[in-house]
Formats: structure tokens, sequence, C-alpha cells
């Protein structure tokens, strides 16, 4: 489908996350949203993040939703999880980590990328703005998911401000949605407007994450997203579900249902 063509289509199903069954503002998933891809309407759905696991993690059933209905998946992280571990040198974390993210990629069916930045020492300057611009719209992508910037964690700002300017600089082509990690001692501030029912992709979802061996994900886990996807569930009406801010562009902004 041509871009312009693809770019209507996805104006006619954008409330909620286009292309697969959301929930908009904890109302019921509305099925006519859903819909299979067949080799005329497949999406290229991106996600960023500043980490190896930030993805799996904030949005790794949404992600795996997307793969399961035909789309293209991306996942491009900004760092290789290089200052993961002080025990080890960067170069041996680093990778490390790249395998553990290629297991995760495989097993929601996404394509890894890297972005060529030091996890603990992530820019965001000019040349750092428009090299993110060229990675980003070179994916082509029809939806861009990305960490929310409001965050205790200084790559994650970076990675959530990167693909900000690269939406504005690219004339918000793509829909931008932002996703969460560790609400309550990272992300900070985030009242979603769309949520995305995963209670059926759970496992798929957990071994993504799980994928990352050397981030403690039982405990991580545990002890964050095993709450925060029966929380957003329990605002969504459904068992568990992943949170996002939309960003919407300016031509659907100005509507409101009946009018
Ligand atoms: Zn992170």
């Amino acid at each position: 489908m041509e871009k312009k063509e693809r770019r209507t289509f996805l104006k006619q199903t954008a409330i909620g996350i286009a292309g697969i069954a959301a929930i908009p503002f904890a109302g019921k998933a509305n099925e006519s949203l859903s819909f299979n891809a067949g080799t005329e309407n497949k999406l290229n759905v991106l996600c960023v993040g500043a980490h190896p696991g930030d993805p799996e993690f904030g949005c790794g059933g949404t992600l795996a939703k997307y793969s399961e209905a035909g789309h293209n998946v991306t996942i491009l992280y900004l760092t290789r999880g290089e200052a993961g571990d002080p025990a080890k040198s960067f170069a041996e974390s680093a990778s490390l980590r790249t395998k553990e993210a290629e297991v995760a990629c495989r097993a929601l069916n996404a394509k890894p990328l890297f972005a060529g930045q030091i996890d603990g020492n992530t820019e965001l300057n000019k040349v750092r703005n428009e090299e993110m611009t060229k990675l980003i719209l070179a994916q082509k992508p029809d939806i861009v998911f990305t960490q929310w910037p409001v965050d205790s964690h200084i790559d994650h700002q970076v990675a959530g401000l990167l693909s900000l300017t690269a939406w504005v600089r690219s004339n918000q082509q793509f829909h931008l949605y932002y996703y969460e990690v560790n609400t309550g001692s990272e992300t900070m501030g985030f009242e979603p407007t769309d949520y995305v029912d995963i209670s059926n992709v759970r496992e798929k979802k957990k071994a993504a994450m799980f994928a990352h061996q050397t981030q403690r994900p039982q405990e991580t886990y545990d002890d964050f997203f095993k709450a925060m996807e029966e929380f957003r569930g329990l605002e969504a009406g459904v068992k568990a579900a992943e949170a996002f801010v939309h960003f919407k562009a300016k031509a659907g902004r100005a509507t409101i249902v009946g009018l």
C-alpha cells in the first residue's frame, strides 16, 4: 500500500492504537478496530527503548499482538546495556545483553536494531537528534512506541525525547505512543490515554522479558510489572493491560465523539 493510502487507512482506525483491538480511555475493547494484516495493510511498528529490556517490559505484550497479527515489528535499542554490571567490562555486558535482546526479539518475532549510544552516558544534542531522526524514519514507521521521558533514568529521558524530535521533524508522519517502565520508581506523572488488553499474550511477553537473564527478570516482574499489568488491567476492565500516552497528530486532535 502506498504511504498516502496507508495514512488514510490509519486515520480511519486511529481510535486507540491503530491496527489492533485497543481500549481507548478505559472503555471496553472495540473489536471493530482489530484486523489481521494481509499483504495490503501491514504496518511498520517500531519500538524505541534506552536499554535491552525496556521495550519488552514496557510493551512486549502489545508488540507480540502486532507481530501475531502479521505486522512488521522492529525494536530499536539506544544502547546495548554496557553499564549494566559494575563487575563486568562494557564490552562484556554489551555482548551479553545484545544476545539477550536477540533472544527476546525472537520471542516477539521482532527485528532488533541498535543505535550505538552508550548506557549511562546517552547524549541528547543536535547531532544525536539528526542521527536518531534518520534512523527512525529509515524504518518507515506507521507507529512508534517510545519511553515516557519523565523518568528517573536519564537514558530513558533521552530515548523519549529523541523519538519526540523524530516525530516533530517528520511532520508527525507516524503515530507516537509512550510506554511506561517501573512506574513508582522510574516512570513518573504518567496518565494513560490508551490501553491494550494483553491477557492472552502474557506468556509470550514473559518469554521476552525473561530472556534478559542478567536483569533479574523474576524480581523485576514480581516487584513491578506483574502488578502494573494487573493494575492497568483493572483500569481498562480486562485481566492485564499495557498502558500508553498517545500524542495525536494535529489532524486527529480537534475531534470528540459524536461531533
Ligand atoms: Zn532502562
